[in-house]
């Protein structure tokens, strides 16, 4: 689950991580009041608006921007809120803009003496450790420091029973090249973060610039917080934060009706009982020349509503070329899961794409006899390749 920047800033900070100050508005009038609350709490007398959207980049794309009087941050408020941000994280038309953060500025005016910093915490899947990654170069395309300037990229492996040890954290305020309060600020950020990291059970935390301040405070500018599922029956208070308009429509929809669905790129739904399944089945269209347009496991439970529910959402997508239905009689019985796709096709009404149906195991005959008298426009197929070479037929 993805965090918004303030979401993410405020859940560092109760822990002990030092944060830019801000407040979240939803309209121009609320951002004036909290700039000038901001004023009188943090002294600030510019303040930064932030589009707080699900997506990186918003500065290149014009969704964070410098206000240096009230008259500028309404207008600047204004401009953001209700805009489609699009960034290099985005999709072409962009991510609408709902609310936004103003906070105070941190690169005081006139100084030249901040540095930017990259910081990251995640799991480095390798060597089953917790790591964090971090650099010199922050601010920036850190994929781009990543290619060009990989050196300047640092590493800290932290051992999960032990924990972050103080000479690793003072190793990585050596590394950004600190010395004397920045150094002890940053040892201290760190630990901090590190500690965050685990009590949240989160996945990633990429803190994009971690800012040293011309008075040399450590102060994290940015958050991106991904928090583990898994792991949110510990964390019930993190439900709240969810922002359901930043997720995928039909994904939301799906989860639901308890439907495992994820919205993919390519032109053949799929339709499938069981994830493993659910991988060959797409290894399979793909195999075929086509590319699936979507994960979605039906569960154990494959019956005429869900089958119809399933549909719906595959059809959702204008992308669909075809549709291959793979399911495997286990417990649930073929013949019944036929019934099921024959009633939500006829409740559907027309379906104007061919579908492809493979269902194998118990009573897998009585159902392809059930589908072929029906009269639907669907073909069934017995064989996991016969599958395969109807949707390349279909497709051609
Ligand atoms: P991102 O573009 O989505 O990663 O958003 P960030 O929160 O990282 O902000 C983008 C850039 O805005 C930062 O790299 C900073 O250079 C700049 N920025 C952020 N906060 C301030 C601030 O308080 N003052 C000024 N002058 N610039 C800021
Ligand atoms: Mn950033």
């Amino acid at each position: 689950m993805n965090l918004h920047e303030y979401q993410g800033k405020d859940l560092l900070n109760s822990f002990g991580v030092e944060i830019q100050r801000g407040i979240v508005v939803q309209t121009p009038a609320e951002a004036v009041a909290a700039a000038k609350k901001l004023t009188e709490e943090t002294g600030t007398g510019w303040h930064v608006i932030k589009a707080q959207v699900h997506a990186g980049g918003r500065g290149k794309g014009g969704g964070v921007k410098l206000a240096k009087n009230l008259e500028e941050v309404e207008q600047i408020a204004g401009d953001i809120i209700g805009m489609h941000l699009v960034t290099p994280q985005t999709s072409a038309e962009g991510k609408l803009v709902n609310q936004i953060l103003v906070a105070e500025d941190v690169y005081y005016p006139g100084e030249t003496e901040t540095s930017e910093f990259y910081i990251s915490v995640l799991l480095n899947r390798a060597t089953g450790k917790n790591m964090i990654m971090y650099s010199t170069e922050g601010g920036m395309d850190i994929e781009a420091v990543a290619e060009n300037t990989p050196h300047l990229i640092f590493n800290e492996e932290v051992e999960p029973s032990t924990g972050l040890l103080p000479f690793q954290a003072r190793r990585v305020a050596f590394n950004l090249g600190l010395s004397g309060k920045a150094f002890k600020q940053m040892t201290k950020f760190v630990t901090a973060l590190y500690t965050a990291y685990v009590k949240t059970d989160s996945s990633l935390f990429e803190i994009n610039p971690v800012l040293k301040t011309s008075d040399d405070r450590v102060i994290a500018v940015d958050a991106k917080v991904t928090i583990d599922e898994n792991a949110l029956f510990r964390h019930k208070d993190y439900e709240a934060l969810r922002d359901i308009r930043e997720e995928n429509a039909v994904e939301v929809e799906a989860k639901s009706v308890g439907l495992s669905y994820v919205d993919l790129d390519g032109n053949v739904g799929c339709m499938v009982n069981g994830a493993g399944l659910a991988m060959a089945t797409m290894d399979l269209i793909k195999q075929a020349g086509g590319e699936p347009a979507n994960f979605l496991d039906v569960g154990g439970t494959a019956d005429a509503e869900r089958v119809e529910i399933a549909f719906n959402l595959i059809l959702k997508d204008p992308s669909v070329k075809a549709i291959l239905i793979n399911i495997f009689g286990g417990i649930v019985r073929c013949d019944r899961v036929a019934q099921g796709i024959i009633e939500a096709y006829k409740s559907i009404g027309t379906i104007n794409i061919p579908i492809i149906v493979r269902l194998e195991g118990t009573n897998a005959d009585i159902a392809k006899e059930l589908i072929d008298k029906s009269g639907l426009d669907v073909f069934s197929v017995v064989e996991f390749q016969e599958a395969a070479d109807k949707v390349q037929e279909v497709l051609a």
